[in-house]
């Protein structure tokens, strides 16, 4: 990871994880922010370890390598491979369920475990299509995003609120953060 200088100038690969429990929506974020896709009967996506996408900042080419877990999350079996060498992180919950929201510090705990560098994270509210079953007030995921430190946004992967904002923030500061 990192960026590297040829005759074109210089290009950045940032690697960024997505981490939060299973069917909070991670893999169809990845999906709307790479290919513009949804799935309502979304699997455990299998084989599919990361998706690339390219910005352009300052001129320059930054490339987001972004990686979802493949369904491990439900086995607790999240690998520190997966963790290795990320510059960032989407810590993703449902709100339209508590639970997921509750386990948003351990997530957190386990990044921090796992990466040797300053990782620029952004909680993440998704789901906010759902209000009318809503479980989090957006002032409980606000508040917690400013205790320890992240950025914060609500995101329908469904109606794509905010997707393509919430990775681009996230680029944009781990650019700035090695630039
Ligand atoms: P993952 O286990 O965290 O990767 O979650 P998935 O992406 O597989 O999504 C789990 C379920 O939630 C699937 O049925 C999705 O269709 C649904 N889902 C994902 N994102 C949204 C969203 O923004 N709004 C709604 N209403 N459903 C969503
Ligand atoms: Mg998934």
């Amino acid at each position: 990871m990192g960026s590297s200088s040829d005759d074109e100038g210089e290009e950045y690969l940032f690697k960024i994880v997505i981490i939060g429990d299973s069917a909070v929506g991670k893999s169809n974020l990845l999906s709307r922010y790479a290919r513009n896709e949804f799935n309502m009967h979304s699997k455990a996506t299998i084989g599919v370890e990361f998706q690339t996408q390219t910005l352009e900042i300052d001129g320059k080419e930054v490339k987001a390598q972004i990686w979802d877990t493949a369904g491990q999350e439900r086995f607790r079996a999240v690998t520190s491979a997966y963790y290795r060498g990320a510059f960032g992180a989407l810590v993703v919950y449902d709100i339209s369920r508590r639970s997921t929201f509750d386990s948003i510090p351990r997530w957190l705990d386990e990044l921090k475990t796992h990466s040797d560098t300053t990782v620029a994270r952004m909680l993440v509210g998704n789901k906010c299509d759902l209000e009318n079953i809503r479980d989090v007030s957006v002032e409980e995921g606000k508040s917690l995003a400013e205790s320890e430190g992240l950025f914060f946004m609500e995101t329908s992967a469904l109606d794509s609120t905010n997707v393509k904002k919430a990775f681009e923030i996230v680029i944009r500061e781990i650019y700035n953060n090695v630039s």
